[in-house]
């Protein structure tokens, strides 16, 4: 996807605070972050949203969840606690549509979410 935003981060076409990287996934800092600690989670594999989903994407999701928890863990939030979210279009504020978990930690995080 020549003009996905995230794909162009996972090309070093534009810049990111990388977190960290293997070959299947990356994650780096969001620019606008909630949260002392707001990464962005990210298949390298382009892949709109969760509703384009099948099941030969089960690994790739479950590399993204249990890396957002590793990242939490070895920032010392494993016990506090963290927030993982997957925002899938327009109602739930989708901007970049290439799939991303939000890792939020840091700070108490209200139920519901706004
Ligand atoms: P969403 O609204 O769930 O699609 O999340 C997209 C996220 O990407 C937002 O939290 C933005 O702040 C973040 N974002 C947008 N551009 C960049 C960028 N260049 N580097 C890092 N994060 C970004
Ligand atoms: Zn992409």
């Amino acid at each position: 996807m020549s003009d996905c935003l995230f794909c162009k981060i996972i090309k070093r076409e534009i810049p990111a605070s990388i977190v960290y990287e293997d070959d299947h996934v990356l994650a780096f800092n969001d620019i606008n972050p909630q949260a002392p600690l707001h990464a962005l989670v990210v298949p390298k594999r382009h892949i709109d949203s969760l509703n384009a989903l099948s099941p030969e994407d089960d690994a790739i999701v479950g590399e993204v969840v249990r890396r957002a928890a590793a990242i939490a863990r070895d920032k010392g939030y494993g016990d506090r606690g963290f927030r993982t979210v997957f925002n899938t279009n327009a109602e739930a504020g989708q901007t970049v549509f290439h799939v991303h978990l939000h890792l939020l930690a840091g700070r108490g995080l209200r139920w519901p979410p706004g």
